[in-house]
């Protein structure tokens, strides 16, 4: 190729590069002026100008006077995401219930639906159907565009189509979720499926308490136990996608309990909704998070046996939690899904469990907490999937969108 040719190239796919970081910035951060943006992104402010010109005439972004500036002057304008007009829509399958999301550029739930459900015996097409449905009534406002569909699934997902390789909990194995529901939904999108504590690790990074740490491990417990571990800021998925289950870490493996993966004695089978319920002899009572609470709330009013149950999963816990910090070093330990609760119950078990068995200099900085997204965290983490495309290269994303 000619020189000039190749200098063209590069110098396009780098604009593409700036483009899809100038987005990031404000989808993550909110309103932005140029100079914020110009120190951010190592740029001059007539190369921010020009970026912000093309996303402004794409109908991405729009500059606009802040809202309090508290100086006086002429205030400089600020670059915001266009959070009405563009969105994703952000699907989440749990173990007890569906939800569904319209969710604009800038991380904002437009529109959200959801339905409790049965946890046994829901097969591939009752899920597509409801969540097509769903998706039915979120979509179709005038003058807005989708660009994108993500799911969080509670399983092990193939990257490439959306398969779910293997889902416990709903007793799936080689679901072509992905593909049928992109093919239900009919917008003509790709629909990114993820594993639901992945995606709730990257949510905790990118919005949550994790802000700010490149190294962190998020637990995420529903029936089983599931995580996702950031590394220099980016998830380690593994060979194949399906690492980081932490959930099926061994930690007790000669009279351990039963885990529904067929071993025994897994994090998951030892700290899970079962166990807490099964030891505080509550097992046929409330499930789910509501069966948790009661738990904790009668422990902290004095019932000995909900207290005894407590201690002996957070024992567990703390295990694991310090079998990660001894191998990641990270810089925050989150707990999501269910597990704050438990925490709440039983912190000083798992404080006590790091405190003897993390290597001193690995505890020095660590830092222990729960999930600032909540329940929501595995939402916002497939919003998140929905929006990489746009975010990695804006105008080619948004023309495959305008075409479908
Ligand atoms: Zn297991």
């Amino acid at each position: 190729m000619r020189q000039d040719l190749v200098m063209l190239k590069s110098g396009r796919s780098q604009e593409r590069s700036n483009l899809g970081d100038l987005l990031r910035h404000v989808h993550l951060e909110g309103s932005l002026s140029r100079s914020a943006l110009a120190e951010r992104m190592g740029l001059n402010r007539s190369t921010i100008m020009a970026l912000t010109a093309e996303l402004t005439g794409a109908g991405l972004v729009r500059e606009e006077l802040p809202r309090e500036t508290g100086r006086a002057g002429r205030p400089s304008l600020v670059v915001r995401p266009e959070t009405d007009r563009v969105y994703v829509l952000a699907f989440d399958v749990r173990v007890d219930r569906l939800v569904a999301a319209r969710v604009g550029l800038g991380g904002k739930v437009l529109d959200r639906r959801e339905a409790v459900r049965q946890r046994a015996g829901a097969d591939l097409d009752d899920v597509v159907g409801v969540l097509a449905g769903f998706a039915r009534e979120l979509c179709g406002q005038a003058d807005s565009v989708c660009v994108g569909i993500g799911a969080a699934y509670c399983g092990m997902i193939r990257p490439g189509d959306g398969m779910v390789r293997f889902g416990p909990d709903m007793g799936w194995v080689d679901q072509a979720f992905g593909t049928e529901l992109g093919q239900r939904l009919g917008l003509g999108l790709p629909v990114a499926v993820g594993n639901e504590a992945h995606l709730g690790a990257l949510a905790e990074h990118e919005r949550g308490v994790g802000v700010g740490y490149q190294n962190l491990i998020y637990l995420h417990g529903d029936v089983g136990v599931g995580g996702g571990i950031i590394v220099g800021g980016k998830l380690l998925d593994g060979d194949g996608g399906y690492g980081c289950e932490l959930g099926h870490m061994i930690v007790n493996p000669y009279d351990g309990r039963p885990c529904g993966c067929g071993s025994r004695g897994c994090l998951e089978a030892e700290v899970g909704e079962r166990a807490l319920l099964d030891a505080a002899g509550r097992s046929a009572e409330l499930m789910g998070h509501d069966g948790i609470r009661a738990v904790v709330d009668a422990a902290e009013e004095g019932d000995e046996a909900a207290r005894e149950a407590l201690r002996r999963i957070g024992d567990w816990l703390g295990i694991g939690v310090a079998n990660l910090i001894n191998l990641f070093n990270p810089g925050m330990v989150i707990f999501g899904g269910m597990l704050p609760d438990i925490y709440r119950g039983s912190a000083a078990q798992v404080h006590s469990r790091v405190a003897a068995n993390v290597l001193v200099i690995s505890r020095e900085a660590v830092q222990l907490r729960t999930a600032a997204l909540g329940d929501d965290a595995t939402l916002i983490g497939a919003a998140e999937l929905a929006f990489a495309e746009l975010l990695a290269s804006p105008l080619d994303a948004l023309a495959h969108s305008a075409l479908r």
